[in-house]
């Protein structure tokens, strides 16, 4: 795809996604928590055929341990959601960081080593076309602790799509993930936040939770980095995920800004971890 021809959709969709936030915020049930411990914790829910499900005992607490393997945990298609998760439930300053479009070796490795440097975890929407092609970032981010999700092989907007291509686009993603990665992905991401009934039915299908974010840096129109600093640090809130994106255009801006946010984010209490999804 064109890259201004992407600009000129996203700057379409803007307006859409908005919207979506508008109605995230106003709260429905959310089942992932965010732990910067790493072990599950029970959010609080509300309403909703998710919320009785999340409150049913966790189904690893029930399987027999066997021999001295750890408990295995099977995710199970989550049910089908109306609207994307925006945001993350968790303990104290907990916030999210969420890369996408890459991976992209002229800037992921670059945010990888910041990450890594402060010993952080984030999550990484990868399209299938360039994960093909960048098998061992994906490798390293496994390595590293990060999460890697679903955004699609070509970065279409699937709104335009027939079912079955919005199959092959999620699926064949799913699996390029599983190879480098070694877990098939658990959250899924739709380009330009572009949801329909069929993306969030075959999501879920698929065994992905549907993933928007809550405050947008909008690095890709190249503000400039102290920019992206500014919207990220007044973006900052607990549960708060914040989209920005390591591949589909020049991300220099985005290297250096994350450079100087994330240091000022953990300098103020924020934990910035990954979600953990809560199967029932
Ligand atoms: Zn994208």
């Amino acid at each position: 795809m064109q890259k201004d021809q992407l600009l000129t959709r996203r700057r379409a969709l803007i307006a859409g996604a908005a919207v979506l936030g508008a109605v995230g915020a106003a709260g429905t049930a959310r089942v992932l928590t965010a732990d910067p411990a790493g072990s599950p914790v029970r959010a609080p829910v509300a309403g909703g055929p998710q919320a009785r499900q999340a409150l049913k005992p966790s189904a690893y607490r029930l399987e027999p341990m066997t021999g001295f393997a750890p408990p295995r945990r099977t995710p199970g298609k989550p049910a089908v959601r109306r609207e994307p998760i925006m945001r993350v439930s968790g303990r104290g300053r907990t916030m999210v960081l969420t890369f996408d479009d890459g991976p992209d070796p002229r800037y992921t490795p670059s945010i990888l080593r910041t990450l890594r440097k402060h010993d952080v975890r984030a999550m990484f929407f990868v399209c299938g076309e360039m994960a093909v092609d960048n098998k061992d970032l994906l490798a390293e981010m496994a390595d590293d602790g990060h999460v890697v999700g679903n955004h699609t092989w070509t970065h279409p907007l699937l709104t335009e799509l027939r079912r079955s291509e919005i199959r092959s686009e999620i699926a064949r993603t799913s699996d390029v993930i599983e190879d480098a990665y070694g877990e098939r992905p658990v959250w899924f991401r739709a380009p330009y936040g572009a949801w329909n009934r069929a993306t969030f039915q075959i999501g879920a299908d698929l065994g992905m939770e549907p993933m928007a974010w809550t405050v947008d840096s909008l690095d890709w129109t190249t503000p400039g980095t102290a920019t992206i600093v500014d919207r990220v640090e007044e973006g900052a809130a607990p549960g708060v995920v914040v989209l920005s994106h390591d591949a589909g255009g020049d991300r220099s801006q985005t290297v250096r800004a994350l450079r100087d946010y994330l240091p000022e984010l953990l300098d103020s209490g924020y934990h910035l971890t990954v979600p953990h999804r809560q199967d029932s």
